[in-house]
């Protein structure tokens, strides 16, 4: 920890496509010291604001000064849709802050970076190259449950022509099955989900679920990447509320240029 360059991953399925800039950022390259070392940018985790802010610019900077649209993640279902001819982003942006309550965002507005805010949910990345949309999605265990992640292909095919043979996805670092425990399962999943759970233990495949779910609404496979981080293993690089409790949250980030 305290490292103090930032670093960003990527995935391959997305840094090669010439409209895009994306990535995952991990917790160094901030100025955050202690529990929330260091490039938190998530106001709800109980830091300190003008620090978060901070990093947000630092963001915002590694990712060519272009504005970020942050949501009011609150583990629903909810996906805001933003289009370039709706003059929606204009009236009510404000660059670096909570805009929108919602756990998606879908635009074909250019030049903007739709960021989700993460420690242990899954942030989940969408781009189809024909019709010039991106995505940026918040799927917790409550999202999962909600299939948030087969609304947001609903919605790109509906609101913007999306085919889903086209969509490319990659899934962020996030609570893998090694550290998925459940011990309330029976009252928080679905026995319909049940099929995702470790045999013998109370641990779930949620990385196997949205898998599946992007399947479901026509993804192909081989347009489905996984970084395979689990973030409560890896707690030195990423935040991870079931590792830490007291913890920060990384950025994930994808703008059409
Ligand atoms: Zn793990």
């Amino acid at each position: 920890m305290g490292n103090t360059e930032i670093k960003v991953l990527e995935f391959e399925l997305f840094k090669n496509q010439p409209q895009i800039v994306h990535g995952v950022f991990t917790r160094d390259g901030g100025t955050i010291t202690g529990a929330f070392d260091s490039l938190n940018i998530g106001i709800n985790s109980g830091d300190e604001l003008p620090a978060i802010a901070n990093n947000r610019k630092f963001i915002s900077r590694k990712m060519g000064m272009k504005p970020l649209i942050f949501l009011n993640q609150v583990h629903g279902a909810d996906i805001k849709v933003l289009k370039k001819d709706d003059n929606d982003l204009s009236e009510n942006f404000q660059p670096g802050k909570e805009t929108y309550t919602a756990d998606g965002i879908i635009t074909d507005i250019k030049e903007v970076f739709l960021v989700i805010q993460v420690a242990d949910c899954q942030s989940v990345i969408f781009y189809d190259p024909e019709k010039e949309v991106i995505a940026n999605i918040h799927s917790g265990w409550r999202g999962s449950i909600k299939n948030i992640l087969g609304e947001c292909v609903d919605k790109m095919v509906l609101g913007f022509g999306c085919k889903p043979e086209n969509i490319i996805t990659g899934i962020s670092p996030s609570l893998g099955p090694c550290c998925a425990e459940f011990v309330n399962y029976k009252d928080e999943i679905p026995k319909s989900l049940w099929q995702y759970k470790i045999e013998d233990k109370d641990y779930f495949n949620f990385w196997e679920m949205s898998k599946d779910q992007l399947i479901n609404k026509g993804i192909k496979e081989k347009h489905i990447e996984n970084m395979g981080i689990c973030t409560k293993c890896n707690t030195d690089i990423f935040y991870s509320f079931r590792g830490e409790k007291t913890t920060g949250r990384f950025a994930c980030v994808i703008s059409i240029i």
